[in-house]
């Protein structure tokens, strides 16, 4: 269809309400995992007898912290894991990670990528590049990295072959970040798993799944993962969780996470919060939905765009493995033109101006809407990108699918406007 700055809105509303139509056989499936994951998520909380007791605060060391203690409990098996660190003291999913690799990995040993370069922020974590000061490169871990093939898919042979001796913490980042490459499936994950397995047995296999919780009916951990990381400002946040992370995998590597969490000997056994508990509990509980309502908006979104003629990835009818949608959009004043729209359409800032800025931690000047309640939080409606050609916006989030398709008709009619 060929559509520009003249297109006119009633045009734009058709084009969204057909390709909501042909979205329907996909959302239906949405459902389906929601209903499971969501079932997961319920039992949890009724396994572990949650009570209003248990969003109490705590203060000082948060010795006996029961809320913490439970919230860990129900994280572990809502997640498929054995064990889990839940914590408002983890202030990022960057954080939540260098814990993770900081606490498994030890002078000598090697850390692997096993999908191409890392997410943007822990190059600085490994030291990628320059050795950032304290990174773990500063610490005598060696770093490898097995390329993606050209269609930007895993190359297990690169995988296996990249395996070492030394080659302690094998990283897997299952969503597709800022590039143009799919989301890792839970079958991609299992190859990796069996894969780094079978050449070395001691090597762990650490899923960053930022972005990947309950888009699925399983999580990694029922494909060989041995670790998952997270940020509750994204999906197990379910847009109520005001800050926070979790690490989440077999007891014995949770227990060495511990020790770099709070310090040796101590362990999970403190850490206090002098809030209530009960926005973690009722983020975990409203999460599947809201990651269902984010995989209906970002597959509208796709469909959307891909009609008026942009490439797009993944595109509509594809399953998904996170909730970010990416949009070629090929000119910087079209970028900055989807995320100006995105933050038009927020209910918070709705009147601020994103514009592109240098951001701690990413090599290229990033532009950002998140008008969002929880301050950058990515669960919620948002879009950001790096400043670099061919221009691609990110989109993700979406708290309930009516303000994701207003988004987008919004952000198309800017982004025909813009040259
Ligand atoms: C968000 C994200 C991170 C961590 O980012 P923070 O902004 O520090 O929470 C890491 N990896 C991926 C794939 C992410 O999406």
């Amino acid at each position: 269809m060929h559509m520009d700055r003249n297109t006119p809105t009633y045009q734009i509303d058709t084009l969204i309400a057909e390709a909501e139509a042909m979205c329907a056989p996909r959302f239906a499936e949405i459902d389906g995992i929601e209903r499971v994951c969501f079932e997961r998520v319920l039992r949890a909380m009724q396994q572990e007898r949650i009570g209003a007791q248990h969003f109490a605060p705590t203060t000082g060391y948060g010795y006996g912290d029961i809320g913490r203690d439970a919230l860990q409990r129900v994280m572990a098996r809502a997640l498929g894991c054995e064990r889990a660190l839940v914590r408002p003291q983890i202030v990022s999913g960057t954080h939540a990670l260098a814990l993770g690799l900081f606490g498994l990995l030890r002078p000598g040993d090697r850390l692997l990528s096993a999908a191409g370069k890392p997410y943007d922020t822990l190059e600085k974590v490994i030291g990628i590049g320059e050795a950032a000061d304290g990174s773990l490169a500063d610490y005598g871990v060696r770093y490898d990295q097995a390329e993606l093939r050209e269609d930007g898919t895993v190359d297990i042979p690169a995988i296996a072959r990249a395996v070492r001796k030394e080659t302690r913490v094998v990283l897997v980042q299952r969503s597709r970040g800022y590039a143009w490459r799919p989301s890792l499936t839970l079958p991609d994950i299992k190859d990796i798993a069996d894969t780094v397995h079978s050449a070395n047995r001691d090597a762990i296999v650490l899923v960053d799944n930022c972005y990947g919780e309950f888009t699925c009916e399983a999580e990694p951990s029922s494909a060989g993962a041995d670790v998952l990381i997270g940020s509750l400002i994204k999906n197990p946040g379910g847009g109520l969780a005001p800050t926070g992370g979790y690490i989440a995998g077999h007891s014995a590597l949770i227990e060495k996470i511990a020790a770099r969490l709070t310090s040796p000997g101590i362990g999970d056994e403190v850490g206090s919060y002098a809030a209530s508990y009960q926005p973690f509990y009722q983020g975990l509980f409203m999460a599947p939905h809201a990651v269902a309502q984010a995989l209906k908006g970002a597959t509208l979104l796709a469909c959307t765009f891909e009609r008026a003629g942009f490439s797009v990835a993944p595109t509509h009818g594809a399953p998904r493995s996170d909730i970010i949608q990416a949009i070629r959009l090929d000119t910087e004043n079209r970028l900055i033109a989807f995320c100006q729209a995105v933050q038009k359409a927020s209910p918070i800032d709705s009147f601020a101006l994103p514009e592109p800025w240098d951001m701690p931690g990413y090599a290229h000047q990033v532009i950002m809407a998140a008008g969002t309640f929880v301050s950058g939080a990515s669960i919620e409606l948002s879009a950001d990108a790096p400043m670099r050609a061919p221009y691609i916006a990110y989109w993700q989030g979406g708290l309930t699918y009516a303000h994701a398709r207003l988004a987008v008709g919004e952000a198309l009619a800017a982004v025909l406007g813009a040259v």
